[in-house]
């Protein structure tokens, strides 16, 4: 009986060994050089690619299937730094916050993951939500469902009254006075044990709210709002975890606050000065621009109703700034890693940030490459994904055109692989 199974595995084992892919790719984009390059076979063997051959290769089993993309320009799939995987606003949002129980707020973000996946957007990290969201990633990883590879922080950390703060504008009766297993600290204390606590709930990274932010029940969108030995407490504390943290910041003194403490991402960097750009240079942080998440918001605060009223300032005065920060940051020269804030605006137009990153000044190829090489390295897995190179996990897109002429291709993503699996083609 055990015997029959071994051989049984290993003949199983030997049939997917055997069987690889072989795509033949009209162009594709060498995002560790910045170049495209003509005419390429890669070869996908299981979850990774074993090589990249020069011209149209045949296949050399007849077992091997052979994916034509001679038509197509090809490249890694895309990162996304900064998405909220179980929610996308609406005027119904908060009251969802009293009536939604965690299965419906699952049953949603199911497709919400689905819909990234196929936008060509194969890995992402979560930013925030109530913790479903590392439930979410174990049922991709474990695949029940599909969605991209999600690296999440499960529930933010903030300050009590800031950003984060998950009772904010609610009656007194039902803030109560949440405390650091919720993610609300007040010291360099309860700073540690909030990030101990989502290491233990099962995060694989930390995001702070530096500063007030523009879709919380609040009046400031962009005040300090931890202490530098708070941030300093988070930092040393998440760096002994392994983990990485991301602060939201949009005011000035909050954001360089974040960056003496040592986050390695500023999210949205609205009203950063020179002074903490060139900080942010001497520290080595990263700007994640989330310029579609500002450009949703300020027409969205046009429409009567959709936000509540407290909100409709803020969005818009904050919103529209951000692609000017990011024009400004990148030709000061502060690295830029790739970020929408997928969720204020619906799941899936992820690449329009492409396009307005462009706009702004920067070039199509390094657009491209801060959502792959950059993005990758931001995460730690700059030996994984980010590039198209033998030994590298098989997450891989393709356009109809070549984005580096034209940009706004990468909104229509024609063939998505992850971890050698296709999933539209
Ligand atoms: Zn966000």
């Amino acid at each position: 009986m055990k015997r029959s199974i071994l051989i049984l595995m290993s003949v199983f084992s030997l049939s997917l060994s055997a069987q690889d892919l072989y795509l033949h790719c009209g162009k594709i984009v060498d995002t560790e050089n910045g170049n495209v390059l003509n005419q390429k076979t890669i070869v996908v063997s299981g979850k990774k690619i074993t090589s990249i051959l020069e011209g149209y290769v045949e296949a050399k089993n007849p077992k091997d299937n052979v994916v034509d993309l001679k038509s197509s320009t090809v490249m890694p799939g895309l990162i996304d730094l900064h998405v909220h995987m179980e929610s996308e606003y609406s005027p119904k949002k908060y009251m969802e916050r009293f009536t939604a129980n965690d299965a419906d707020v699952a049953f949603k973000s199911v497709n919400f993951a689905r819909v990234t996946l196929m936008a060509g957007f194969t890995t992402v990290r979560d930013l925030g939500g109530s913790g479903v969201n590392i439930a979410l990633r174990n049922a991709i990883n474990q695949g029940y469902i599909l969605g991209p590879r999600i690296f999440t922080a499960g529930k933010a950390i903030a300050t009590t009254g800031g950003h984060a703060d998950p009772t904010n504008g609610m009656k007194k009766l039902l803030m109560g006075d949440p405390g650091p297993e919720q993610g609300v600290v007040n010291s360099p204390d309860d700073a540690k044990k909030a990030v101990r606590q989502r290491y233990k709930n099962g995060a694989d990274n930390i995001k702070i709210t530096a500063t007030g932010g523009v879709l919380s029940v609040a009046k400031n969108g962009q005040n300090p709002q931890f202490t530098l030995e708070e941030i300093q407490a988070i930092c040393a504390t998440a760096k002994d975890y392994g983990m990485i943290v991301a602060a939201h910041a949009h005011g000035d003194e909050g954001m360089q606050r974040a960056v003496v403490g040592g986050v390695t991402t500023i999210e949205h960097g609205t009203k950063m000065s020179v002074q903490t750009m060139d900080l942010m240079k001497q520290y080595g942080t990263y700007l994640v621009p989330t310029i579609t998440a500002g450009k949703a918001v300020a027409d969205n605060a046009k429409i009567k109703g959709f936000y509540p009223e407290i909100i409709v300032p803020k969005a818009l005065e904050i919103g529209p700034k951000i692609q000017n920060t990011f024009a400004k940051a990148y030709k000061r020269g502060v690295n830029i890693a790739f970020g929408t804030d997928a969720g204020v605006f619906p799941h899936g137009l992820n690449a329009k940030e492409f396009g307005y990153m462009v706009e702004v000044g920067m070039p199509p190829m390094e657009a491209l490459q801060s959502a792959t090489v950059t993005n990758a390295k931001v995460l730690g897995l700059s030996d994984q994904l980010g590039q198209l190179k033998a030994g590298y996990l098989a997450d891989i897109v393709a356009t109809n055109e070549d984005p580096t002429k034209n940009i706004a291709t990468l909104e229509n993503i024609i063939f998505v692989m992850k971890e050698g699996v296709i999933y539209k083609n």
